[in-house]
Parts: C-alpha cells; sequence; structure tokens
C-alpha cells in the first residue's frame, strides 16, 4: 500500500498537568521546533490535540510525548494525509479539555462509562433495550453517524446533560452506549451519566476514528462522514459501504459539503452544493442574507441590484415549491 508523505495524529490523556500555561508555552515552542501545525489544548487536568506533520516530523512528536511519564499511556490515532490539516500551531490552556461545565467535574480517571472495544461496541450495538447517543454538536451528527443512534436535540456538546434530565424517561430501563470523534468528549460524559444514577453504560473506547481503522468491523453501519476540526472537515468512516445521510439545506439533497454562513455573526455550518451556495448566497436564513456585512456579497462584489435580484429568485423559488 501507497503511504503518504503526511500524518494527522489526534490524541489526548487526562493525566494532572502542573502549572498548565507554563507547559502550554514550552509545548508550542517544542511543537514549532519540530515544524509541526494544529491545535493542543492544556488543561490541569490533561492534554487534547491533533497535529499535522510529515512522517518523520509526527514520529519525532510521537517519541517526545512517550519520553514524558506523564503522557507515555498515550494512544495516537493515525491518518495518513497528502499534506498538513492546519495552517498554523496552537497551545491554549483551558480550564477544561472538553466544556461541559458541570457543576461537579468528574475525573474520568475514577468514574466514568464501561470502554467497548469496536467489536464490542458492534454488538452491543444491535442488542435489544439498548440506546446509543452520540455525544457530539449537531453539526457533526447531521454529516455521519452510527446509524440508528440518537441525535440530541441540542447545538452545543455542553447542553447535552440538561437534555439528558429533561429526556429521562427515553434512558429507563435502557442500556447506554456513547460515542464521539476520539473518545474524550465520553470520557466525562459517561461518566456522568454514571453520577446521574445510569446502571449500564459503555463508550466506544477510541472514538469513531478507532472504529473506522479496526481491521474486523472496518467501520461497519456508520453512515456519511465524521466530522474533524481541521481543514478535512470530512473524513471517511465505512469502509464497507459508503451511505450519504447529509443533506442540502436548501433543497434536500444527500450531500456532504459543509461552509459556513456568510453572515460573521451567525457563522453556522450548513451543508450545500455548489449550485445552492451561490443561489442562496451562502447564508442560513434571509435574515442572514441581508446582514450588511454578509462575506458572500463582500466576496463577490455583488451591487445591490444583483443582491435584490437574487433575493426576489430566492422568493419566486419558495411560492413554486
Ligand atoms: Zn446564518
Amino acid at each position: 500500500m501507497e503511504t503518504k508523505p503526511y500524518r494527522v495524529l489526534l490524541y489526548y490523556l487526562y493525566v494532572p498537568i502542573e502549572n498548565h500555561e507554563e507547559f502550554a508555552v514550552e509545548h508550542l515552542a517544542a511543537c514549532k521546533a519540530l515544524e509541526l501545525k494544529g491545535r493542543i489544548l492544556v488543561a490541569s487536568e490533561g492534554i487534547n490535540g491533533t497535529v499535522s506533520g510529515t512522517v518523520e516530523q509526527t514520529n519525532q512528536y510521537v517519541d517526545m510525548m512517550k519520553s514524558d511519564p506523564r503522557f507515555a499511556d498515550i494512544v495516537f490515532k493515525i491518518d495518513e494525509a497528502d499534506g498538513h490539516a492546519f495552517k498554523k500551531m496552537h497551545v491554549r490552556p483551558r480550564n477544561e479539555l472538553v466544556t461541559l461545565r458541570l457543576e461537579d467535574d468528574i475525573n474520568p480517571n475514577q468514574t466514568t462509562g464501561r470502554y467497548l472495544s469496536p467489536k464490542e461496541f458492534f454488538e452491543q450495538m444491535q442488542a435489544e433495550d439498548t440506546i446509543v447517543l452520540d455525544a457530539r454538536n449537531d453539526y457533526e451528527f447531521d454529516l455521519g453517524h452510527f446509524r440508528g443512534a440518537i441525535k440530541p436535540d441540542i447545538t452545543n456538546f455542553r447542553e447535552l446533560p440538561d437534555w439528558v434530565r429533561e429526556n429521562k424517561q427515553m434512558f429507563e430501563g435502557k442500556k447506554i452506549l456513547t460515542y464521539c470523534t476520539g473518545g474524550i468528549r465520553c470520557e466525562k460524559f459517561s461518566g456522568w451519566l454514571v453520577e446521574e444514577g445510569f446502571e449500564d453504560v459503555g463508550q466506544l473506547h477510541g472514538g469513531i476514528a478507532t472504529y473506522g481503522k479496526d481491521p474486523e468491523v472496518q467501520g461497519d453501519l456508520w453512515d456519511g462522514q465524521m466530522y474533524v476540526f481541521d481543514e478535512r472537515i470530512a473524513v471517511p468512516i465505512n469502509q464497507k459501504e459508503h451511505v450519504i445521510v447529509g443533506r442540502d439545506i436548501y433543497s434536500g439533497e444527500p450531500c456532504e459539503r459543509y461552509v459556513n454562513c456568510a453572515n460573521p455573526e451567525c457563522n453556522k455550518k450548513i451543508l450545500c452544493s455548489e449550485e445552492n451556495e451561490h443561489k442562496h448566497m451562502r447564508s442560513c436564513s434571509h435574515e442572514c442574507r441581508v446582514h450588511p456585512r454578509n462575506r458572500y456579497i463582500v466576496e463577490h462584489d455583488l451591487s445591490e441590484e444583483e443582491v435584490a435580484e437574487r433575493l426576489q429568485r430566492i422568493e419566486d423559488g419558495l411560492l413554486t415549491k
């Protein structure tokens, strides 16, 4: 098999880091010296990062991390790539690695859901009385998810605990399986579910990223693509079949192309074809379309008449539907 010249590493570890702000500065310098690009978050509770670089650069980074006793247990998920997946290198200090803002914080090294291998997850998600709960943001779910998984009615991961409390009856007497991109969000979220009194809680160990690479399950029962927080945006998971679940927000046609709403104050991620992007001036609503700083209008240097004409066409289109 041909190997590509670059790699993208995805990893996290919940481990105490003293003076994490100082560590962030030093770690940034080390990453820059290796000429890596990416985004790393560090908190007193651990580290979570995605970095890209050549095979050699990323190998050096892995060696550097493994030689630090704190990080020796990190599992790196590796994707091959044709180039960098980021434009810059950032290491940012944070209060928490994933934003859940729980009233009583969870230490996943003490309380967390059962870890399930891809094979175990594959088998258990098909069992009766089992709820598969997506622990990500809505736009991630919309691009791809496990077949039959539940999409919580939230826009942001941090709203998930409240949503579970409001929908408690849905989970009565059921086994709960959770999953997310690389596993880090489930560490805390499944721990929180256990603390909430749910008895049978499992989490996909290593997340969707690991599931897609598992030689046995090969991403089976995953539909669509996996949303990633770098320039690739969408990554394939199911090696057996590709079912498109994403839908163009304007036409409802199958679609896996994300753009950001041109209203800078909205910036919402919207799935749409290139044709519809132009037709609708890359905006999620009429309000966003007529926003005075609409980026699409600026980029395409549209005159007032041209904007008015497109708005009229959209309105006509809606009337004939
Ligand atoms: Zn918008």
